[in-house]
């Protein structure tokens, strides 16, 4: 597995590239209110990541194994999908909801990747302690994100967090990214201490957390992009695209 460690002038440009994805999606998360329709947020994110003369990663992405490239630029998975739905003008947000919304942004040839889990209206509290926790989670995770560390060491902290509170999906994981979307290596969301590829200086991974109120397991949907909960129940999502230096993480998809 090749580690790819980013230059400087890499480094700079996803620094910038990060500070507009993470403007881009809290803007675009305000906008998720009940009638709103899922295309709606996907035209808003498109239109205001084009405005800044940037990329969106996702659409027409097609990786290895796909059945057809992904037909837009945000993923909007609410309630019970996970992660990867498809934004379609029918389905309409609604109170009560909670909606992942996931891009990402290409700028100057540089890649970062961002999700958030919002409320729609006003949610129970089952579904805002889910949402706090996937964060948390993920928040634990970046502690890790140190020199020396180990990619297991991400995902142990991860589940020790969670325990047995939450199912934490499996078959999906975070990864490198920068010079492509996704990139190795793999961060999984469990693991065990002291394995998996050592993290050094100047990798850039995108860690991201999905926590099931049910139990872990997920089924692909007919769509053949949307993941969602085996047993129906409601799932949180998200993201940071992160960046490993002699100093500690350092959150790319961060801005002022
Ligand atoms: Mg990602």
């Amino acid at each position: 597995m090749a580690t790819i460690i980013k230059t400087k002038k890499e480094i700079d440009i996803l620094r910038e590239g990060g500070k507009r994805l993470s403007a881009i999606l809290h803007t675009v998360a305000l906008k998720a209110l009940p009638g709103v329709s899922e295309k709606e947020l996907d035209q808003y994110a498109e239109e205001l990541v084009r405005k800044g003369g940037d990329e969106p990663a996702f659409l027409h992405y097609q990786p290895d194994g796909a059945d057809s490239p992904f037909p837009a630029s945000l993923c909007v998975s609410v309630n019970n999908e996970v992660v990867h739905g498809i934004p379609t003008k029918d389905r309409v947000l609604k109170d009560g909801d909670i909606v992942s919304i996931d891009l990402g942004l290409k700028h100057k040839g540089m890649f970062t990747d961002m999700a958030i889990t919002v409320p729609v209206g006003k949610v129970t509290k089952t579904d805002r302690e889910l949402l706090k926790a996937t964060k948390d989670a993920l928040l634990t995770g970046i502690a890790e994100a140190l020199p020396g560390k180990r990619t297991g060491d991400i995902g142990h902290a991860i589940e020790k967090f969670v325990g047995k509170r939450y199912g934490i999906v499996r078959i999906l994981s975070g990864h490198g990214v920068g010079r492509a979307i996704h990139e190795d290596p793999y961060i999984p969301n469990f693991g065990k201490k002291g394995t998996g590829e050592v993290l050094r200086p100047g990798m850039v991974v995108a860690i991201e957390p999905m926590l099931n109120l049910g139990t872990h397991d997920v089924v692909l949907d007919r769509d053949q992009w949307t993941i969602k909960t085996a047993d129906g129940k409601r799932s949180a999502h998200f993201e940071h695209t992160v960046l490993i230096t002699e100093n500690g993480p350092e959150i790319l998809t961060e801005h002022e």
